[in-house]
C-alpha cells in the first residue's frame, strides 16, 4: 500500500443525517497518493458535510471511512495526528492573532526546531506575501491573504492529506488562478488533496478525478478535465 497509486483515503457508502435531513446518501469515493480529487456541486449538496466527517467533527449515520488503510479516528485531534488537515469554508483563522502566531498554532503538535523554520519557509515560498505580513493581525488581511494563511496554517501540521473546502470562495478571478496553481504545487510536493468547490470549472481542470454531488448523491464521476468540459455539467453546475 505504499506505491504512488496507494489509496490514502477511502469512503464507502457514507450516510449522514442531521435529524430528519438525509444530507449525504450513500457516497463512495477514494483519494490516491499524489492525487487532486474534487467534489463539485451546488449549494446545500452536502459537500461541507463530507469534509466535516473527514475532519472528525460530524459523526456519520452509516458507512465507512478509512485513511491509510485504517478506520478514521473519531476525534478531530486524532484525525490531525493521522495526517489529515481541513481548511474549512470561510477560513476560520484566529483573527486576533498575527500571521506568525497563526502559523505557530498550525504547528502546535510539533517542536519549534529547524524543521519548523523550513516549513515556514515553504509557506513563504508558496505564498510570498505572508512573509511580508508576519506581524499583521490576520483579521486585517484581505480575503485572498486570509485564504493563503489558512492553507499555510494547515500545511504547518505537515499533513499527508489536505482537505480544502471552497478555497476560491469570494476571491477575484486572478487570485483564484494563482490559488489553483499553488494547489498543483502543493500536490507536486507530495500532499494528496481533496478539493470541494461550487465554482467547479477550474477545480475540475486541475483535478485528476472529480465527482459531481447533487442532493447528497454522486451523479457523475470521471477524469477532472473531462468533467470540466461535459456539456451537462457545464449547463447544470458551472453556470455555462
Ligand atoms: P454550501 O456550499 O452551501 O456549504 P454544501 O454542499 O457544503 O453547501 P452542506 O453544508 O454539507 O452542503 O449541507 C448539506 C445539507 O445539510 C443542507 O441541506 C444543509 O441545510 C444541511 N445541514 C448542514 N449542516 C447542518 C446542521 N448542522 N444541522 C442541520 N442541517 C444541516
Amino acid at each position: 500500500m505504499n506505491g504512488p497509486q496507494a489509496e490514502v483515503l477511502r469512503v464507502s457508502d457514507l450516510n449522514v443525517h442531521y435529524g430528519a435531513i438525509h444530507a449525504v446518501q450513500g457516497v463512495s469515493f477514494s483519494l490516491r497518493r499524489g492525487e487532486i480529487v474534487s467534489i463539485v456541486g451546488s449549494n446545500g449538496a452536502g459537500k461541507s458535510t463530507i469534509m466535516w466527517v473527514l475532519a472528525g467533527v460530524v459523526t456519520p449515520s452509516g458507512g465507512r471511512v478509512e485513511t491509510y488503510g485504517r478506520p478514521l479516528p473519531g476525534k478531530p485531534n486524532e484525525v490531525v495526528a493521522r495526517g489529515l488537515a481541513l481548511v474549512p469554508e470561510r477560513r476560520r483563522l484566529f483573527s486576533a492573532l498575527t500571521v506568525e502566531e497563526n502559523l505557530v498554532m498550525g504547528a502546535y503538535r510539533r517542536k519549534m526546531n529547524d524543521e519548523f523554520q523550513r516549513d515556514l519557509e515553504r509557506c513563504f515560498r508558496l505564498f510570498p506575501v505572508l512573509g511580508q505580513r508576519l506581524k499583521q493581525r490576520s483579521g486585517t488581511l484581505s480575503g485572498g491573504e486570509q485564504q493563503m494563511l489558512a492553507i499555510s496554517r494547515a500545511l504547518m501540521g505537515r499533513p499527508g492529506i489536505l482537505l480544502l473546502d471552497e478555497p476560491s470562495l469570494g476571491l477575484a478571478p486572478l487570485l483564484v488562478e494563482t490559488l489553483m496553481e499553488t494547489i498543483l504545487q502543493i500536490r507536486d510536493e507530495g500532499v494528496s488533496v481533496l478539493l470541494v468547490e461550487q465554482n467547479a470549472t477550474r477545480a475540475l481542470e486541475i483535478s485528476d478525478r472529480g465527482y459531481v454531488l447533487e442532493a447528497g448523491r454522486f451523479t457523475k464521476e470521471g477524469a477532472g478535465p473531462e468533467l470540466a468540459m461535459d456539456p451537462d455539467i457545464v449547463k447544470a453546475y458551472l453556470g455555462g
